[in-house]
């Protein structure tokens, strides 16, 4: 079969973290996540990849001072930036993850970079003399902070991609909690807590409390019962799972079949999505989206 007749309908959801928004702040947060989606959407309507994809998206985010990461981070308890980023490959389940970086303009990029090298995690300067290994863009950590005008800003931005050759990529990417202690990361870099993709499943992007989304492995939750059943009970399932250690959260997800799903404990989380022939939708709130698994 040729690799035209091969293609399939593309797909993607981003998000901008799990979180309370205040109700001046939501037209921000579907504009954000749409102008990501937007990014990401070109390069599936060209052709390009999921990984490629996920990557531009959460660039565009990472690049939004509404959302907590890269340029908009929070400060931990010191007063420093900390970022943790990483991105997970489908088609070969690699992954690139950086985490506690305070230099790198695009920590995202850096994790992409390194999907191709061995290490799966590198940490603080580790993290950036890679980088600087790599051309990466560097920056002032004061050049990423921002007058959050009392918006906590604790969240993370994902993004999940579906490609028209079948392959799926997720990528997350966070400023952290804010008055966290130095040193401290959340799940947003380890792939089966914060993300994780499987081209013969799906893909999975997360925001919420780090620490209770590593203690239920909800990413790997998730996965698992996405070979079961669709987006939405599989996202049920892993809430549910949360509710032994409390904390809230967000999924945003896309099975092998473009199914997209996303759900959330918190009060807010913003998201946008497209596929193949359906327009963009942006959305605060599970209950503004009148689909169930959307196609
Ligand atoms: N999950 C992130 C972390 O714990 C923060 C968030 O999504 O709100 O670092």
């Amino acid at each position: 079969m040729s690799e035209v007749a091969n293609r399939r309908a593309w797909a993607i959801i981003v998000h901008g973290g799990a979180k309370p928004i205040a109700p001046e702040l939501h037209q921000a947060h579907r504009d954000g996540c749409l102008r990501a989606l937007a990014v990401g959407q070109a390069v599936l309507e060209a052709g390009g990849s999921a990984v490629v994809a996920v990557e531009m998206s959460v660039r565009a985010l990472e690049d939004d001072a509404t959302f907590n990461a890269g340029y908009g981070a929070v400060r931990n308890a010191r007063g420093d930036i900390e970022l943790d980023a990483a991105i997970m490959d489908g088609a070969s389940l690699a992954v690139g993850a950086v985490a506690a970086v305070k230099t790198l303009r695009h920590p995202i990029s850096v994790a992409a970079t390194m999907l191709s090298q061995t290490p799966v995690l590198l940490v603080g300067d580790g993290a950036e003399m890679f980088g600087r290994e790599h051309d990466a863009e560097f920056c002032a950590p004061a050049d990423l902070l921002v007058d959050r005008r009392g918006d906590p800003g604790c969240d993370t931005v994902g993004c999940v991609a579906l490609d028209s050759l079948g392959n799926i990529a997720a990528g997350t990417s966070t400023g952290g909690l804010t008055g966290c202690h130095p040193g401290r990361v959340g799940d947003s870099p380890l792939p089966g807590c914060g993300l994780y993709a499987d081209n013969q499943v799906g893909g999975v992007s997360l925001s919420g409390e780090g620490e209770s989304l590593i203690r239920t492995t909800l990413a790997a939750r998730l996965m698992h019962s996405l070979e079961s059943v669709a987006p939405g009970a599989a996202i049920d399932a892993a809430l549910a799972r949360l509710g032994r250690v409390g904390g809230e959260a967000g999924l945003v997800v896309i099975d092998a079949d473009g199914r997209i799903g996303w759900g959330h404990t918190s009060a807010q989380f913003a998201v946008a999505y497209a596929s193949a022939g359906q327009p963009p939708h942006a959305f605060i709130n599970r209950d503004e989206d009148p689909q169930e698994d959307s196609a």
